[in-house]
């Protein structure tokens, strides 16, 4: 992981780089079953280097000890690996040249579990696995069993936590959606 970790750091494939204070790689137990996949890093995550550590982390750690998990039992990454402007949703060009990165750490971290949170990063894994486009209030809690390169997995998307810090009535669903991941896990 350290090598992607140094790729990501070198990188300027795309225009991000030129704003960005940190690259954020992602971070958690490598082996760890699920992994969790935002879009982009936040002015704080940008700042420190470090996923969902501002207020969409707080929600983010709320709903993992609802079910029992600490941050560090788990890992957590973004499609994009560096805070887009404003906080602007990123281009397609920017996923494009960034998620050789995500595929990479999913090589290494052969999780059975991908939890992508939100309509970007749940749009990808969709994507990725040839799974039909649909949006997030259609699919969040639903189990869509895949063949990745390293073996079975599940895709279970969330909810993006920040989505309930403007919506406060999507948060008893995104806690029984955690409820749901747990019975996944076993
Ligand atoms: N939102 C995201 O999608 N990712 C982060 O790391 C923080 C907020």
């Amino acid at each position: 992981m350290s090598r992607v970790v140094e790729e990501i750091a070198d990188c300027s494939r795309c225009g991000l780089c030129a704003e960005r204070r940190n690259p954020v790689p992602g971070e958690g137990d490598l082996s760890s079953p699920v992994v969790f996949i935002g879009e982009a890093p936040g002015r704080k995550e940008d700042e420190m280097g470090r996923p969902f550590v501002g207020s969409a982390g707080k929600m983010l750690d709320s709903l993992l000890s609802h079910v029992g998990l600490e941050r560090e039992q788990v890992y957590v990454t973004n499609v994009v690996k560096c805070r887009p402007p404003g906080n602007r949703r990123p281009l397609k060009g920017e996923i494009r040249e960034c998620t050789r990165y995500l595929n990479e750490q999913l090589m290494i971290l052969t999780p059975r579990v991908l939890a992508p949170m939100g309509n970007s990063a749940a749009g990808h894994v969709l994507r990725r696995f040839q799974l039909e486009r649909s949006s997030i209030g259609e699919i969040h809690g639903r189990r869509f069993d895949v063949d990745a390169p390293w073996g079975r997995v599940a895709v279970y998307p969330f909810y993006h936590p920040a989505a309930v810090l403007y919506n406060r009535k999507l948060e008893p669903e995104l806690r029984k959606d955690f409820e749901g991941l747990l019975e996944l896990l076993g």
